[in-house]
């Protein structure tokens, strides 16, 4: 039995990671602030002797034993991360030192949950590893991309300096059931949307792209990097290559919804990344033939009938 440790367990993909370790037979830590996170999507775990929830801050230092540690904690959507962006960049930046020096203490083999952020507004496409990004320094966008990039630069070098065993991950937008329904990312707007019969909110002209993922294909991916091996650092993408616009997306809400939502434009966000859509090879190579397993149209599905329990 691993004892591990989720910073962020207790928000979307932290409490899927959280049940799919506790359900491997481990001994699971979740740490989080309650930040965008929420009890309810772990309360199912507490039942379970090796689950345990800690409210803590990982701008904070943290002491516990740990064999693994997943590096979660971080808000996702753009509303959020965008409410308090000095705050942003402190989750990333000194959550990435704090659980480093965690991992190093500890001998702990450690896992960075980064993001297609990285990409910024890419000027490749599809977005390989080896791509460089294209980010603003300076945008509404940056305190979570170049956060995400500076925890990426710190895992490098807690490797190379201090011997820690690190694994990054490039998650590309991920949706699912447990997703925050005032999250403010596009999938649950749409879902909640159409589920109100109020107008579907369209940002600029809709035919932006984006690559969308179900929860439960990256959980795999995650699990599979962790284990990988040792020598095999990162950073990898995670994310299903189908690629879609947003007024495509918002069609098949309303289709699979049944909803009588109309369309309603928006101004586009500044730096809104124009397209996106992940190249999975070395995933493929390195992950033991890993690729997502699950569509659009069934993972919408899946996600519609959480979110009618929430209205
Ligand atoms: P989420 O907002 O549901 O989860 C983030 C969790 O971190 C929440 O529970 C939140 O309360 C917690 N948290 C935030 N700041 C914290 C802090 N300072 N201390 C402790 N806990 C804190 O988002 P998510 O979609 O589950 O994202 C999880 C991780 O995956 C994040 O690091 C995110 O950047 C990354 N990611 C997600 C996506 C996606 O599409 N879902 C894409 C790329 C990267
Ligand atoms: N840290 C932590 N938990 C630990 C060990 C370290 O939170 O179990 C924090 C510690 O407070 C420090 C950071 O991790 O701020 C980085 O630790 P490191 O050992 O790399 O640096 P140093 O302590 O030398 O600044
Ligand atoms: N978007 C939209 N309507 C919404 C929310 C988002 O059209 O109600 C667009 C947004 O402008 C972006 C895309 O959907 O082009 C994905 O946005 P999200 O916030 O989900 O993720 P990110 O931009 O971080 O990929």
């Amino acid at each position: 039995m691993k004892r591990i440790l989720v910073t962020g367990g207790a928000g979307f993909v932290g409490s899927h990671l959280c049940e799919r370790l506790l359900n491997e037979g481990n001994d699971v830590i979740c740490l989080d602030n309650y930040f965008t996170g929420n009890k309810e999507n772990v309360v199912h775990l507490l039942d379970n002797p090796y689950f345990e929830l800690v409210r803590h801050d990982i701008t904070e230092p943290f002491y516990a034993e740990v064999d693994e540690i997943y590096n979660m904690a971080c808000p996702a959507s753009p509303v959020h991360y965008q409410y308090n962006p000095i705050k942003t960049i402190k989750t990333s930046v000194m959550g990435a030192i704090n659980t480093l020096g965690l991992a190093k203490r500890v001998k702990a083999k450690i896992l960075q949950a980064s993001t297609s952020e990285v990409y910024g507004d890419p000027t490749v496409h599809p977005q390989p590893e080896s791509y460089w990004g294209n980010v603003n320094p300076i945008g509404i966008r940056s305190c979570y991309d170049e956060g995400k990039r500076c925890a990426e630069t710190l895992f490098m070098d807690y490797h190379s300096q201090n011997d820690v065993a690190i694994k990054i991950i490039r998650i590309f937008n991920t949706y699912g059931p447990r997703m925050n329904p005032n999250d403010g990312r596009v999938v649950s707007n749409f879902i909640m949307q159409a589920l109100r019969g109020e107008d579907i909110t369209i940002f600029g002209d809709g035919k932006q792209t984006r690559s969308f993922q179900y929860v439960d294909d990256l959980v795999e991916g995650i699990i599979r990097m962790m284990n990988s091996d040792p020598k095999f650092l990162g950073p990898v993408n995670l994310g299903n290559p189908n690629e879609f616009t947003m007024l495509e997306l918002a069609e098949a809400v309303i289709r699979l919804t049944n909803s009588n939502s109309k369309l309603k434009f928006m101004p586009l966000p500044q730096d809104d990344p124009k397209q996106r859509q992940p190249d999975i090879n070395l995933a493929k190579e390195k992950l033991d033939g890993w690729q997502p397993n699950i569509q659009l149209e069934e993972g919408l599905l899946e996600t519609i009938k959480y979110f009618k329990t929430k209205i």
